[in-house]
């Protein structure tokens, strides 16, 4: 299918997304319109955002809902309310020529009472977060006997926002001659359960390559302390002075601290994060979108569904745990014909992430050097005189002050005069760098840090015990986040981290091990009260569960207080 009008689509909705501009359909609608308008088959599809995935399962939807009924017939479920906005808005482009059909969204952090005033007078076609849609149909509100379509939209992100109990109530009640459609940027084992659970021999479909900017991408990848990490970053942004990109944080607070920070020494920054109003983010993201903003400061969650097609770089201040992640960050440039560039800020102890990432992109990192401060100055230098000779110039509008101008600095030497116009941009950027050290880590270092990690502990880190697992629903991520937001102390350097099933180690910078410890004993997780020990382990580099001493000798320790 070459051409939507092979698709099967109707003339409204033909006109609909003329009007759009959608000339063709992307790979992902050529798979998913024609199967959801001619078949009831069930779908998972691999898809980012920017596959064009929304208008892939939106423009069939609208299409055969039927308008004379008042019940709902198809229901979207969407991990964040940014995203459902998006996804009804969309729609309701799609079915501009649609007469009677209504598109609801419902989410969280908003009044619950205009969204069941809204249902009550019939919708055909809800958008709604899990926790939200299942709040309203405890509350007899939204009834979904009659879905015929259901869309887990960024399925693997509905998880690891922490919504499957949300999702599997809401699940279980649907009916069972529905067709669901899965669409997901990465499968972990998790999504493959819930479509093992809910969905009938689904047809798996995968939009090309994983990444479809693979190849425009190239993968950069600095090396230095993690006290260096916000260093290195700015050498990079002043490195690059038309740079615009997506700085990637692990949590909410180590964007908001980079985006400060960055703020602060005068960059052109600002943060996106799950702690803004709406209006914040509604506000940030104009201003990125126009260009009015250089760098976006961002969590994974925050951004998602951002759509920008012409980002520069892509920043990983922080790898992300999940390969795939990486995979679906570093897509967001190199698109539309352009190139870009994914870089990787990493300390030394990262060496295996990165292998695990090269595996899953198909492609090396090269190893670069974060710039010195005479190549930092040397580059902007240029980049002035640049702008220098490619400015506009007003003629109309200066021509007045020119007179009084040149009378002032007659005295000067053209020579004289460039230096001087020079100094007053640059007497700044010189002085900051005058002192700039080497901050790379060198190979020789990296590779020792890697294989004293391979051969056994590292002994700059300290090892930690904590009495949760995967039986307490933690993860990696979640230990993360929870020693970032509870120890004061930024920069932190994590290491090792194994989730076992009762209970589970992690590593930390040796000289933070007791600030750890006191800042996470008796917080919570998940109603768990929070236990953390430094661990002696008999065996160094014994991490499994069955060989520890640890608890034959002190089982209490693993009872939990639940409340
Ligand atoms: P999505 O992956 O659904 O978030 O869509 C990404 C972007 O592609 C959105 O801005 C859509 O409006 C746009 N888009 C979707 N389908 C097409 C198409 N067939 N032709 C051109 N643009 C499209």
């Amino acid at each position: 299918m070459n051409d939507f009008k092979e698709s099967g689509l109707n003339e409204e909705i033909l006109k609909a997304i003329g009007e759009l501009g959608y000339a063709s359909p992307t790979p992902i609608q050529a798979q998913t319109i024609p199967s959801l308008l001619d078949s009831r088959q069930d779908i998972i599809a691999l898809a980012q955002t920017g596959t064009g995935k929304t208008a892939g399962f939106g423009l069939p939807i609208v299409q055969k809902v039927d308008v004379k009924s008042k019940n709902v017939q198809a229901l979207i479920l969407s991990p964040t309310r940014e995203l459902c906005l998006q996804i009804a808005n969309d729609l309701k482009d799609y079915s501009k020529y649609v007469k009677g059909i209504q598109i609801l969204a419902v989410y969280g952090g908003a009044s619950i009472e205009p969204q069941i005033k809204s249902l009550k007078k019939g919708v055909q076609v809800v958008v709604g977060t899990p926790g939200r849609t299942l709040d309203l149909i405890r509350r007899k509100a939204l009834k979904l006997q009659t879905v015929q379509w259901l869309v887990l939209d960024e399925a693997d992100e509905m998880l690891n926002m922490g919504f499957k109990e949300d999702l599997d109530s809401i699940l279980s009640t649907l009916p069972g001659d529905k067709q669901t459609l899965l669409f997901s940027a990465t499968m972990p084992k998790d999504v493959r359960k819930i479509a093992q659970n809910y969905m009938e021999n689904p047809a798996e479909i995968s939009v090309g390559k994983k990444n479809e900017g693979a190849k425009t991408v190239e993968h950069q990848c600095f090396t230095v302390k993690a006290s260096d990490k916000y260093l290195a970053l700015k050498r990079l942004a002043d490195v690059h002075p038309d740079v615009y990109g997506i700085v990637f944080c692990r949590t909410r607070r180590e964007a908001k601290e980079i985006a400060d920070k960055l703020i602060q020494d005068g960059y052109n920054a600002d943060a996106l994060h799950g702690d803004l109003s709406q209006a914040q983010r509604d506000q940030v993201m104009r201003k990125f979108r126009t260009k009015h903003l250089q760098l976006l400061v961002a969590t994974d969650v925050a951004a998602r569904g951002i759509d920008v097609n012409d980002l520069t770089h892509v920043i990983n201040y922080s790898l992300p745990e999940d390969p795939e992640v990486y995979v679906h960050r570093s897509g967001r440039t190199g698109r539309a014909g352009k190139t870009g560039v994914s870089i990787a800020i990493v300390h030394s102890r990262e060496a295996r992430k990165l292998r695990d990432i090269e595996k899953v992109v198909g492609k090396k990192f090269e190893h670069k050097q974060i710039p010195g401060g005479k190549e930092i100055c040397e580059k902007r230098l240029y980049s002035l005189i640049d702008k220098v000779e490619n400015v506009d110039v007003d003629e109309d509008q200066i021509h007045s002050f020119l007179p009084s101008i040149y009378k002032k600095l007659e005295w000067l030497e053209r020579e004289e005069l460039i230096k001087r116009f020079v100094s007053v941009e640059f007497n700044s950027y010189l002085e900051y760098y005058k002192t700039a050290k080497d901050i790379n880590v060198s190979l020789d270092k990296r590779e020792k840090a890697d294989r004293s990690r391979k051969g056994g502990r590292d002994t700059n880190f300290s090892r930690l015990f904590i009495n949760l697992g995967k039986k307490h629903k933690l993860k990696a991520t979640n230990l993360i986040g929870i020693i970032n937001d509870n120890i004061t102390q930024q920069n932190v350097e994590i290491g090792k981290i194994e989730v076992l099933n009762n209970f589970s180690f992690f590593e930390v910078d040796k000289n933070y091990e007791q600030e750890v410890v006191n800042s996470l004993n008796d917080t919570m997780f998940n109603n768990y009260s929070i236990r953390v020990e430094v661990s002696k382990p008999k065996k160094e580099d014994d991490f499994s569960e069955k060989g520890r001493g640890f608890f034959r000798k002190d089982k209490k320790r693993n009872r939990f207080r639940r409340n």
